[in-house]
């Protein structure tokens, strides 16, 4: 079934409109992967989908497992299954990653009907997850993300996923400052992560991550719409030839 259904969302920031009509459909089992220039809009969708306050809608819709997603409270959001990893992951310092993970899990779990976990039945399931990013338990007893290097926020966002198991996973510039073992590790644990129940949504200005998580569709976003949509040879194809030809071709279209 769809997962996600996006119908000609607009949005502003301080007054200034940034999306100008966004559509959208992502059913269950698939992988989107947006893409677009710089300042093009991607990381203000991402932001409008977690309900980042500084972010106003001011049109449009965006149903989530038939529920109207803008209406929620981003707890609400997360708890109900969309899980979201920001370009620059918040440090929080004071508080262990592993108290948060449990906590962010547990949340998840009463959403779900479940019973919470006690830390001791919470620290097997950790270890298990901790396995699919190649972490060093040691990062559990440390503040979330404090110190932490670009490729360990990253890899510390999929540990996230891994025990949240969302719906819906957005990811946005997840690539962005990974060396090349970093990016693969990041990448195997999305595609283990990946299954016919949940559908992931990656955002990416560069065509890199792709070559490790192969998308089923491509989108191109330029100023605040998707402009035009494709397979994954899209993303080769933009890898190639740039962002100039697809905007000439179709944002005079869209008007
Ligand atoms: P992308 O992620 O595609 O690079 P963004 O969504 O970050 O694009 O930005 C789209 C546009 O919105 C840019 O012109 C950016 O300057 C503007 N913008 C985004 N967030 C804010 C903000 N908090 N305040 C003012 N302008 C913003
Ligand atoms: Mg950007
Ligand atoms: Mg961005």
């Amino acid at each position: 079934g769809t997962v996600l259904s996006v119908r000609d969302l607009t949005a502003e920031v301080e007054g200034t409109p940034i999306l100008k009509g966004v559509n959208l459909e992502i059913k269950a089992g698939e992988i989107h992967a947006i893409m677009g220039p710089n300042g093009s809009g991607k990381s203000t969708f991402s932001k409008v989908l977690a309900g980042h306050p500084a972010y106003k809608v001011t049109g449009g819709e965006v149903i989530f497992q038939g529920n109207n997603l803008l209406e929620m409270e981003p707890e609400e959001r997360a708890q109900s299954g969309v899980f979201m990893a920001f370009q620059y992951p918040l440090e929080i310092p004071g508080v262990t990653n592993l108290d948060f993970l449990r906590v962010a899990y547990n949340s998840r779990r009463k959403v779900q009907g479940l019973e919470e976990l006690d830390a001791f039945d919470f620290d097997e399931i950790v270890q298990e997850k901790l396995e699919v990013v190649k972490m060093n338990p040691t990062f559990l007893n440390r503040s979330v993300n404090e110190g932490f290097s670009g490729g360990e926020k990253k890899r510390n966002e999929i540990l996230q996923m891994a025990l949240l198991e969302p719906k819906l996973a957005i990811l946005d510039e997840t690539d962005s400052g990974l060396d090349i073992d970093a990016l693969k590790i990041v990448a195997n644990g999305v595609n283990q992560l990946a299954t016919p129940d949940n559908a992931i949504l990656l955002i990416t200005h560069y065509q890199r991550l792709l070559n490790y998580i192969v998308p089923d569709f491509v989108h191109v976003m330029a100023d605040g719409r998707v402009i035009t949509s494709g397979g994954k040879e899209l993303a080769l194809e933009l890898e190639s030839r740039g962002y100039d030809w697809v905007l000439e071709e179709n944002v005079s279209e869209v008007g």
